[in-house]
């Protein structure tokens, strides 16, 4: 009996090794994100979501295998952005769509900006905040539903009561009424706790905090603080049991000291960011995501007449068009960068221009790229799944044409996009 039951199984496995498809890639440029260097003319092996193997030269597979030509590519590891807002895209309606758009309205739109970040080459992005579609587009994706990135969502952000987050910032007196925890808006460390309970009951992988003000809230102030230590301590107390990171936007330097004080994985923006704040965030680990092409942009809206309410046009005309030399800055002293857009602030799919702005303050290009794999895996505790490409880990992987060390332009063109071993782009 044991016999007939070995050898059935010994059937069952040869059947398995014989019929399982792969998918074989053959690139002529390989990147290998760990030690910035190109490798030549390399064959990636996929089976079912995983990178399998990796050959060198060109290996074709057996029959029934899938063969991918990218012979004259540069491959690459699915990139990975750790700042954007899928729910919605800058435009001049922006003040006016929160009174009109309904959740359905948020949802459908959000299902084109996921589609065209991952057409335009992220595989996998951080949304630091949103209605709470976030997480309900995350879950969608994840099931197969619908086109778009793998997404870390915070669904909400949390601030203190008219702080950048609060929803009823700008309105008039009885509309404004006042939101509690259960809308992210806290004051106090029971409210701070219930704030961060409340989302991850929803479904929040991370947390977001509003550690300052911000430029495109309908309120005056864009630097100052905006928690109290005990209420940050509380926020990031909270989180930490539950085993998840907190991300902190942040403008103005003390609000920045405050959110590391209080334990903060990741400081985004850091606009006034302080040399004794960078080597705080050098002594503890703290991450940093400069959302360059964020600043740049809202900069450049500031110019069109009506595009932002007064407000906020004052903030982004002196705020937006700084945050690129904190980053060089930053980048020279040795903080642990991750490459994050803010895209929803610019248009969606645009998410290469931060590339650019990055190298254009002395990183150099495979630097940048690495930013947007290896050390941003490393931001969300992934390395050992993604982030790279290497036998046993997730199949992420794209191609552009060109070679991005000599001309980091090429990023703009990505022609090939493969998440968890299937193809969604190839030209
Ligand atoms: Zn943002």
């Amino acid at each position: 009996m044991k016999r007939i039951f070995t050898f059935l199984l010994f059937i069952t496995l040869s059947i398995q090794t014989v019929f399982a498809q792969k998918t074989y890639i053959q690139a002529g440029s390989l990147l290998d994100v760990k030690t910035n260097k190109m490798l030549k003319e390399r064959t990636i092996v996929i089976e079912n979501n995983l990178i399998v193997e990796i050959q060198n030269g060109f290996v074709d597979g057996g029959e029934g295998d899938f063969m991918i030509d990218l012979r004259d590519k540069t491959v690459m590891p699915g990139l990975m952005d750790m700042h954007v807002h899928l729910e919605n895209e800058t435009g001049p309606r922006r003040y006016l769509d929160r009174f009109v758009e309904n959740e359905a309205d948020i949802a459908f739109n959000s299902l084109i900006f996921a589609k065209t970040t991952l057409m335009a080459g992220f595989t996998t992005v951080r949304d630091l905040g949103g209605t709470g579609v976030n997480i309900s587009l995350r879950n969608a994706i994840n099931s197969g539903k619908v086109d778009g990135p793998r997404i870390i969502t915070s669904g909400k952000s949390i601030a203190p009561t008219g702080g950048h987050a609060d929803p009823t910032n700008g309105m008039k007196r009885e509309l404004m009424g006042d939101p509690g925890p259960e809308s992210g808006v806290i004051n106090g460390v029971a409210d701070a706790r219930k704030a961060v309970r409340q989302q991850v009951k929803y479904g929040a992988d991370v947390i977001k905090i509003t550690a300052t003000g911000g430029v495109l809230s309908v309120a005056k102030d864009g630097n100052a603080p905006q928690f109290q230590q005990d209420e940050i301590n509380a926020v990031i107390e909270t989180a930490t049991d539950f085993g998840i990171h907190v991300a902190a936007h942040a403008h103005g330097d003390e609000g920045m000291k405050r959110a590391i004080i209080g334990g903060i994985h990741s400081i985004e923006h850091g606009t006034y960011m302080s040399d004794e704040t960078m080597e705080m965030m050098i002594k503890t680990e703290t991450w940093y995501v400069p959302t360059i092409t964020a600043g740049k942009s809202v900069a450049e809206y500031a110019k069109i007449p009506g595009y932002y309410p007064a407000p906020v046009k004052a903030k982004a005309e002196t705020i937006g068009p700084l945050i690129q030399d904190t980053f060089g800055r930053a980048y020279k002293k040795g903080v642990k960068i991750a490459f994050g857009t803010d895209a929803g602030v610019f248009p969606h799919g645009e998410n290469y221009r931060e590339f650019i702005y990055m190298t254009e303050m002395g990183m150099p290009n495979l630097e940048a790229i690495q930013s947007a794999t290896l050390r941003a895996s490393q931001l969300l505790g992934m390395e050992g799944q993604l982030g790279s490409i290497e036998k046993g880990k997730i199949a992420d992987i794209i191609a552009v044409d060109g070679n991005p060390e000599e001309d980091i332009e090429v990023m703009k063109n990505v022609i090939f996009v493969m998440k968890e071993g299937k193809v969604y782009k190839k030209d």
